[in-house]
């Protein structure tokens, strides 16, 4: 067994063996341990198995060599007797360990292979069986130093199944790698050493993955600190489809550490379909099948109003705005916030008075009730403008405010203009304004909700005709402050937060 601790198993997955071997001394500072994908390499002679010295020599961490069979996620076809010979062969030649699939280990193979230093593994492409223990009863009789089970989650809730196996191999006191793959399973992956998982897989790089879901080895130990993890850690994130992309994770999980706070930040994959049985199966104390200490999370789209039925309590702004982004476990209840409204509403305050101020807000969407609740609030008079006015009523009436085309714009009297579209958004519409550039003559202020770009062409317009403009980023790190604030007690390190934001979004400045 490894001398150090098990926890990041860096994946190699090269074409070449020149490139295997530098990735597996790359590996060295990355990971705790390597798994070899021999069905990778395009220009390895499987024939000749005693080239696998010039892979394994000098090794800088144990090693797993894996050959994986096409059935089972293989790259390549290599006949069986071949596979048997190269993992015999890789025992002999300084492997730790051989990954071997239940389906194909046979009486041959427990004649040939050392079963101490076996990993005998079960995949599912497709689903998490409804019959994972009996696969793992079926699994645990062969014998092996480790068992291994990895499944496809195509929701959430297929992680509980996972984790109920952890919990019972480490009740019997025996080693399991189990995981569930796609983004849905990714707390398995991240969560799976502290809850008993023998390891966790990592790519050595974006594009570089052996599994779908897979973080890389960077990313579990610098933005997920998996190595410091346990039990006792404080469990935040972030609900939403899609969620890969958000940067929530950067911003909070830098600050946690900045704090030395025991606290990790996970994006969770929830289906629209899915938010009750999230809240019933993961969050609710009352409820739970998980055993964990989660202290909350954010809410994105699409579940901003979703969520509210299955909250304790709202605070004030939550129940008057009616969407919740934030959600606190207070012992047995959940209490929802909307920090959108402060995180909007606190950059402009900033660089104006509100009060009596005119202010055109363009779109009549979740950010757009936030931004006008914040306005209204703060004494602001607010009309709005959208595509499509007869749409917007309701939510015009319910302020009591005026609404009208987007075209009318350029007549309003407005001295700060706001736009909640996505119009002009990175990998949308970008370079595109929502309003001509005539529309900014004698305004006095610009804020675009969009931070994808930084300066979006909405800002330059309004910027070159000597406008003021603000950016989304500030709201980004303005409502994910007060965030941080909620779960965690502690005064949010602001300008960590903005330059993780910035990092996330601009990560070439
Ligand atoms: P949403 O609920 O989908 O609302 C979008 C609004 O924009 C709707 O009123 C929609 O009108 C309108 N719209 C969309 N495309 C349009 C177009 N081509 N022309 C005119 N109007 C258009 O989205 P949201 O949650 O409010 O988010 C909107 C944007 O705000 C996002 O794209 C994001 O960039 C930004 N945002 C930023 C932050 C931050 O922290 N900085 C937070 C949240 C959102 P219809 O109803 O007619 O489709």
């Amino acid at each position: 067994m490894p001398e150090r601790p098990v926890r990041v198993c860096a994946v190699i997955t090269e074409p070449t063996v020149i490139k295997a071997r530098a990735a597996i001394q790359r590996a060295a500072t990355m990971a705790d341990l390597i798994e070899l994908r021999l069905d990778y390499l395009r220009d390895f002679d499987f024939n000749a198995p005693a080239r696998l010295s010039s892979l394994l020599d000098g090794k800088p961490l144990p090693i797993i060599v894996t050959c994986r069979a096409v059935d089972e996620g293989g790259q390549q076809l290599i006949d069986e007797a071949v596979r048997l010979g190269l993992f015999a062969e890789a025992l002999q030649r300084g492997a730790d360990f051989c990954d071997i699939e239940a389906a194909h280990y046979d009486e041959a193979a427990a004649a040939r292979l050392d079963a101490e230093r076996l990993i005998v593994s079960y995949h599912n492409f497709t689903e998490t069986p409804g019959d994972l223990t009996t696969i793992y009863d079926r699994l645990t009789r062969l014998p092996a130093a480790i068992h291994k089970i990895t499944v496809q989650a195509n929701k959430i809730s297929d992680s509980l199944e996972v984790f109920r196996l952890l919990d019972r191999a480490a009740a019997e006191r025996r080693p399991l790698i189990a995981l569930a793959m796609q983004e849905a399973g990714l707390l398995t992956r991240i969560l799976g050493p502290s809850r008993g998982s023998f390891l966790t897989f990592g790519s050595m790089a974006h594009g570089h993955e052996s599994a779908p879901g897979q973080l890389t080895c960077d990313e579990l130990r610098h933005l997920y600190r998996i190595n410091r993890l346990s039990r006792d850690t404080q469990i935040v994130g972030i609900i939403g489809n899609p969620v890969t992309h958000s940067a929530s994770p950067l911003m909070h999980n830098r600050a946690f550490r900045q704090l030395a706070l025991d606290y990790v930040y996970l994006p969770f994959e929830v289906d629209d379909v899915d938010v009750g049985e999230f809240f019933r199966r993961f969050v609710h104390p009352a409820t739970r099948e998980m055993d964990w200490r989660l202290r909350g999370f954010s809410v994105t789209i699409p579940h901003k109003t979703a969520v509210i039925p299955f909250l304790d309590e709202m605070d004030e702004t939550a129940q008057r705005s009616g969407a919740v982004n934030t959600v606190v476990v207070e012992g047995n209840r959940l209490i929802g916030y909307n920090t959108d409204v402060h995180g909007a509403i606190e950059p402009l305050a900033a660089i104006t008075e509100l009060q009596g101020a005119r202010c055109a807000v363009i779109g009549a969407g979740g950010s757009a009730r936030a931004v006008v609740f914040g306005l209204l609030e703060r004494g602001a008079r607010v009309s709005l403008f959208t595509r499509s006015p007869a749409k917007a009523s309701a939510l015009a009436n319910e302020f009591r405010i005026a609404v009208d085309q987007i075209e009318a714009i350029i007549e309003s009297q407005a001295d700060i203009i706001i736009n909640t579209t996505p119009v002009g958004m990175m990998n949308h519409s970008e370079g595109e304004s929502i309003i001509p550039p005539a529309a900014w003559r004698n305004r006095k202020i610009a804020y675009d909700l969009i931070y994808n770009p930084l300066e979006t062409r909405f800002l330059a317009d309004a910027r070159q005709h000597g406008g003021l403009t603000l950016g989304g980023i500030e709201m980004l790190v303005a409502q994910a402050a007060l965030q941080f604030e909620l779960w965690t007690g502690c005064k949010p390190p602001v300008e960590l937060l903005r330059a993780a934001a910035l990092e996330k979004v601009a990560p070439a400045r």
